[in-house]
């Protein structure tokens, strides 16, 4: 196979929002496949899918997106992830592979996997890749490269499959790894899911905090607030069911933070400077590591842009004579 054939002939997307049309605008981009077909939950999505023209044909149902593809990407809240594979099961071409996007993966592999028939290639998949937009409008083809996409086929997956589903994410961009869909749910639930629910606390707090005013919370928050304000603003539906079905390892997660917090709490209230600065420094190391692997910019503040300094007073010699 030539290095830009097509992976699979025929793409059928159930659910078109920030992830969806991304991987829609991305496989189109890319030649990874030859036709789109997508669809979504309501009438105003499916309409606006077609005017943005993200696939060659945009069908009513699920089960009738299904119909002739040999790579299906369930694109949807994992909370309907069941209900959407329910409807597709009956309506899927024997061998094709059927792969989702959700952030969660055992809960998506046990509500799933009952649904779908045998001669069919089931391979769960999580891109690590988003913002906190959502929706057809909100995705962009660039959105997978050198990100991660993390697969968890069920032992004794067709290997052929995946490494055609591996292909695809490459050619989007993307690199691929493997791991059990326990493992993925542990690893996120500390690198995503608890950071996620920090930063919908701290701002919540904040919002409370009787004494500040909510202008003077909004008007310093360069002082770090904004930053969590960015990940509190991720889709709600989304998260909601992030952190209803990936419970236990957020639980687990959560009880090792808080002693962790405690011990930092300990170390302010005792005046242990040097325990906060070696915690700090370490910490310090860690986001220098994320910047050399590539996962992140070395620009300060994100990269922002900043605003230029005030008008100066003019160098000397064109400076006015009435000073
Ligand atoms: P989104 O922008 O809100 O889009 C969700 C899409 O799913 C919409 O097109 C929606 O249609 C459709 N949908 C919902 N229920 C459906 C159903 N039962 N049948 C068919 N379509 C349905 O969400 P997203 O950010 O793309 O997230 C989708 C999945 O990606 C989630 O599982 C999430 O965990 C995962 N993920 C998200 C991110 C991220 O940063 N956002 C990153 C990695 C993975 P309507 O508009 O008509 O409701």
């Amino acid at each position: 196979m030539s290095k830009d054939a097509p992976i699979f002939e025929c793409l059928a997307l159930i659910g078109t929002g920030l992830i969806g049309s991304s991987i829609a605008r991305a496989a189109r981009e890319s030649g990874a496949v030859k036709t789109i077909v997508a669809t979504a939950r309501s009438e105003t999505t499916r309409r606006r899918v077609a005017e943005l023209r993200l696939a060659d044909k945009v069908a009513d149902t699920n089960a009738a997106a299904v119909e002739d593809a040999d790579l299906v990407i369930v694109c949807i809240p994992v909370g309907q992830s069941g209900a959407a594979a329910k409807d597709i099961g009956a309506h899927l071409k024997p061998g094709a592979v059927i792969s989702d996007v959700g952030s969660v993966k055992s809960a998506v592999v046990a509500d799933m996997a009952p649904h779908l028939p045998k001669g069919v290639h089931f391979i769960p998949a999580h891109p690590v890749a988003g913002t906190e937009h959502s929706g057809p409008d909100a995705g962009f083809a660039e959105l997978f490269v050198n990100r991660w996409c993390i697969l968890t086929p069920p032992e004794g997956t067709d290997r052929d499959a995946v490494a055609r589903l591996a292909a695809f994410w490459r050619r989007l961009g993307a690199n691929v790894d493997s791991m059990s869909p326990e493992h993925h749910d542990l690893v996120l639930a500390i690198t995503s899911h608890l950071p996620h629910l920090i930063a919908y606390t701290i701002v919540g707090t904040a919002d409370e905090f009787s004494n500040v005013t909510r202008s003077e919370v909004l008007q310093f928050s360069a002082g770090g607030f904004r930053d969590f304000t960015r990940i509190a603003a991720s889709d709600p539906t989304m998260w909601r069911d992030v952190f209803l079905t990936n419970k236990d390892a957020v639980l687990e997660m959560l009880g090792r933070f808080n002693e962790d917090l405690s011990v930092l709490t300990r170390a302010i209230r005792n005046g242990e400077g040097e325990k906060l600065f070696e915690h700090f420094a370490h910490t310090r190391a860690i986001r220098r590591g994320i910047v050399e692997i590539g996962q992140d910019s070395a620009a300060p503040d994100f990269g922002r842009p900043h605003a230029r300094l005030p008008d100066a007073p003019l160098p000397r010699p064109y400076a006015s004579n009435d000073d």
